[in-house]
């Protein structure tokens, strides 16, 4: 009797889940498990508002297991000791677990597999959460690409996507039914006092078979326009399936699978478009982890060596009003804001705020990404330094440093009629639209009949834009010509 343990780790998902459908194939009982790893140094531990989503996540993925009869078995500890102590209690002789990529878990995963393989038992890894594997695309040096371009083209001449799996025959495979569980609850994942994440059900729905529906709402109501409108946050133009990509409920494969197939029924110029310009973002997701795997220190370190010495200041006030969403910039503070309400932003509003932090206030890009790691539902060790560093001017295909992202002109081009901005900051809803992106130029009157007080209710702006760009510009020039001395 072949008996398998199946270790789920960011692919929460019974579909397309390779490890689960090789375990089903080649084994005759099957036990699922996640185990809740705490306090780990060195690594990023799970921040608060993937907790919540990770509640959710595993809760849905325990009754998914359960509808086929299975128990989806629970641990907390160290998973080594705790894939020991399972394969003694089972008899299992096998593991199978899907990749992961942070350096920790590359680390770890290896330990894992030494360990248990000179104990007689065999680890089976899969590639479960990309498109393709960082070390399959090299340039032609057999470097790794730090062009996204070149790395997107590249990547669209080799993938050969194949068809997606489907849930593999699950029914007679029970086998966990009688193993201790810790239960969810137990590990108290959501917030208690102060209730912070009150609005995220409200907002989201966890799951696999919820991102398999919001997925294809989103091909058949918003695909069309996708490179039309994505770049507004105050319309619904973009997918939100980041969360669930992040988790691994749903896959990139099942992701690029569902609009190639949908495209060959429509054959639209528009539709096609917008397709391309879709799974390019999704291939910027997958440059992210290309990044991260060749790059490890991607998280802490510039990945440009100009910016190791790069004058960046503290400043703890203007760090909590950014946080806050109090910076007196309606786009910046609206994004703040969507971010601590919902636990999630729209990506061009992240590229402000991210803008705003590092070259308005010239504070360090590791703050930004600290912060969004412990705020975001989707945070993602590789798409999150990534794109930090991106928006900084430090890291790979970065915006020039000197491309300075001016809060108002953003703001008025993809918000131009003040919606996101009221959405988020209902201080200022009454505010017409021609001050809503910069309130501090508002006549008295008409802040008067707002109803807002300046300083009093909204603050002024914590600093000058045009005095800000100058110093950040003369302290990168300076920076740049002391790392060429
Ligand atoms: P869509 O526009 O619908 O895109 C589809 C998918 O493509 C996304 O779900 C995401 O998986 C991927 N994607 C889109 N844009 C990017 C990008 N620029 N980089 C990498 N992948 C992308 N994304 C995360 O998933 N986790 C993070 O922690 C994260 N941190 C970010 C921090 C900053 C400062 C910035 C500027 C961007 C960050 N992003 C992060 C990328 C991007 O903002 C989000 O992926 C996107 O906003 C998610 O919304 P969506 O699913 O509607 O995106």
């Amino acid at each position: 009797m072949k008996k398998a343990i199946i270790w789920f780790r960011k692919d929460l998902r019974l579909s397309d889940n390779p490890a689960l459908t090789q375990a089903c194939e080649e084994n005759n009982e099957i036990i699922p498990i996640y185990i809740y790893e705490e306090n780990i140094p060195n690594a990023w531990m799970i921040g608060e508002a993937s907790k919540w989503w990770l509640h959710y996540s595993l809760q849905s993925l325990c009754d998914n297991f359960d509808s086929f009869g299975i128990k989806l078995v629970l641990k907390k500890g160290n998973p080594l000791t705790i894939l020991q102590s399972l394969l003694h209690e089972t008899q299992a002789n096998a593991v199978y677990w899907n990749r992961r990529y942070e350096p920790y878990s590359i680390l770890n995963d290896a330990k894992i597999k030494q360990t248990l393989y000179k104990q007689g038992v065999k680890c089976n890894s899969y590639n479960g959460s990309l498109l393709i594997e960082p070390w399959e695309i090299l340039t032609q040096k057999k470097t790794y690409f730090k062009v996204f371009t070149r790395f997107w083209n590249q990547s669209l001449k080799v993938l050969d996507i194949p068809n997606d799996l489907p849930i593999p025959e699950l029914k007679k495979k029970n086998t966990a039914a009688n193993l201790l569980s810790d239960n969810l609850n137990d590990w108290n994942l959501l917030p208690k006092h102060p209730n912070w994440a009150r609005e995220f059900k409200k907002n989201w729905n966890p799951g696999e078979f919820n991102a398999q529906k919001k997925l294809m709402h989103f091909i058949e109501n918003h695909l069309e326009n996708y490179s039309k409108e994505r770049d507004f946050p105050g319309c619904r133009g973009t997918s939100a399936l980041s969360p669930h990509l992040a988790s691994g409920e749903i896959s990139p494969r099942q992701i690029w699978n569902a609009i190639k197939n949908y495209n060959i029924t429509k054959k639209s110029k528009l539709l096609i478009e917008s397709s391309n310009k879709y799974l390019a973002e999704i291939g910027w997701r997958e440059f992210s982890y290309n990044l991260l795997y060749h790059f490890p220190k991607l998280p802490s370190d510039p990945f440009s060596d100009r910016f190791q010495s790069f004058p960046w200041k503290k400043n703890e006030s203007f760090l909590k009003a950014w946080q806050k969403g109090l910076t007196g910039y309606p786009i910046v503070d609206a994004g703040m804001r969507q971010l601590w309400h919902i636990g999630w932003m729209h990506n061009r509003v992240r590229m402000i705020v991210a803008s705003f932090l590092t070259k308005d206030l010239l504070i360090n890009w590791t703050e930004g990404t600290k912060w969004f790691w412990d705020t975001l539902v989707d945070a993602d060790l590789a798409s999150n330094s990534a794109s930090w560093q991106w928006v900084a001017g430090c890291g790979a295909d970065a915006a020039p440093y000197f491309r300075i992202f001016n809060p108002v002109l953003q703001s008025q081009k993809f918000d131009p009629e003040g919606t996101y901005i009221r959405q988020w900051i209902p201080e200022l809803t009454k505010l017409p639209t021609k001050y809503i992106h910069a309130p501090w130029e508002t006549p008295e009157e008409i802040l008067k009949e707002s109803n807002i007080q300046l300083g009093i209710n909204y603050p002024y702006p914590i600093i000058d834009h045009y005095e800000a760009k100058t110093k950040a510009l003369d302290s990168f020039n300076r920076s740049v010509r002391n790392s060429s001395i």
